[in-house]
């Protein structure tokens, strides 16, 4: 893919949140043997607990959202965010991520922080992660 990229997508897994590996496992056996992706769909995984787990990482184009994956960054928050929000570890292991990817040239300084359903029909992230995007802006804005 071509760095930087220019657009952050930010997902929900809209799985129950049970432990971290047994639920990357289970995306990744959905992603690679239901949907035939040749890995985890995410570039990103954030969990509960804020750590952040590779998917396809940086500068590998992702299978995330139809028509933009070759333009964006794909970043699944480990939860269904129509419940409940993220925690406040999960938010901060984003603004962690980007930061680093803004500085090690993957994402541009002014990127664009989108939810999936911004550039889908979709109710992912889910209504409370959805939410909390303009304040996530704001803190990454001042950050
Ligand atoms: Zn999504």
């Amino acid at each position: 893919m071509k760095s930087p990229v220019q657009t952050v997508i930010i997902h929900h897994t809209a799985l129950r949140y049970c432990d971290s590996v047994s639920q990357l496992a289970h995306i990744q056996h959905m992603h690679m043997q239901e949907r035939g992706f040749d890995d985890i769909g995410y570039n990103f995984l954030i969990s509960g607990d804020g750590m952040v787990y590779e998917g396809r990482g940086w500068g590998i184009v992702g299978a995330h959202a139809k028509e933009h994956n070759f333009n964006s960054v794909g970043i699944a928050f480990m939860g269904n965010f129509n419940d409940e929000m993220p925690s406040s570890a999960a938010q901060s292991a984003l603004l962690r991520l980007l930061h680093i990817g803004v500085l090690h040239g993957h994402v541009w300084p002014n990127f664009v922080l989108e939810g999936h359903r911004d550039v889908a029909k979709t109710e992912c992230p889910g209504e409370y992660l959805y939410a909390l995007l303009p304040k996530l802006r704001d803190q990454l804005q001042n950050q």
